[in-house]
């Protein structure tokens, strides 16, 4: 009994399939029987359902195959029941097929970014042409890779309009020096370094500022300077001050030893 009512079930919902779904069913099986391998016109194809409406399976694409009038009344060369083969083989196309659109995207992907990488190197390379009317080799592109995990596009251009306007020498056929260029060249990363630090601290600007004055004036202790001088700013040095001391001591220690005695007497008054 309860078999003929479970066959009923299902045929009455099998007759509910649309047109619509057929045709996606056996467009998707390209017209052919999933068990037997037959194909339309040899064979009349129906729509089978993986896991019966009997057992709870629907009418979506997933649970539905193609099959042919044979091997859908278990007639055919395998037997109806033997699906799970089929579906597993099924689920493995539908895999190869996802992998396969993902690659594809990957690839996509990387082209992509490699043309952004390129384009920005070429737009770096010439500005430094435009500057210097001699542009970098391989060995200099790949600097200015490594310059980019770094610093910014517009922190580098910014760089180089400093560094090219600052250290070129021109020959006298207007030519830039090989020696020169390749010192502009090579400051660029440290200009570009220096430059986000006096962002961050835009009183870095003043203090590096005193730190020339000295270094063109007497010995100056490269590994204490800037601790010192940011010590000062600390205790809110008055920098024309500093910078006028920069200007007028006669040595390193005499220039150090002042602004010393200026942070102890202000460490002092906040302790107090
Ligand atoms: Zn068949």
């Amino acid at each position: 009994m309860s078999k003929v009512n479970s066959k009923k079930t299902n045929t009455k919902k099998r007759k509910n399939l649309t047109k619509k779904t057929r045709f996606e069913v056996f467009k998707r099986d390209s017209f052919t029987c999933q068990y037997c391998g037959n194909a339309a016109p040899n064979v009349v194809l129906e729509v089978d359902h993986i896991k019966a409406v009997a057992n709870g399976g629907d009418n979506g694409l997933i649970n539905l195959i193609t099959s042919c009038f044979s091997c859908n009344r278990g007639k055919g060369a395998r037997k109806l029941d033997d699906n799970t083969v089929v579906e597993k083989q099924r689920q493995q196309l539908e895999e190869l097929n996802e992998r396969r659109i993902q690659l594809e995207m990957i690839m996509d992907w990387r082209r992509d970014v490699e043309d952004i990488d390129k384009i920005t190197v070429d737009m770096i390379c010439e500005a430094i042409s435009t500057k210097s009317q001699l542009s970098p080799n391989d060995s200099g592109k790949r600097d200015i890779r490594k310059w980019l995990k770094r610093y910014s596009f517009d922190e580098i251009l910014d760089a180089i309009d400093s560094s090219f306007s600052q250290y070129l020498d021109w020959d006298n056929d207007e030519e830039a020096t090989s020696e020169s260029w390749n010192k502009a060249f090579d400051y660029v990363p440290r200009i570009s370094s220096v430059k986000r630090r006096t962002k961050e601290k835009p009183y870095l600007r003043e203090l590096y500022y005193i730190r020339g004055i000295l270094r063109n004036r007497v010995y100056v202790n490269e590994s204490y300077i800037m601790d010192l001088l940011e010590d000062a700013v600390s205790y809110d040095a008055d920098l024309e001050g500093v910078k006028y001391l920069a200007k007028t001591c006669n040595n390193w220690t005499q220039f150090k030893e002042k602004v010393e005695d200026y942070i102890c007497v202000m460490k002092e008054r906040s302790e107090q």
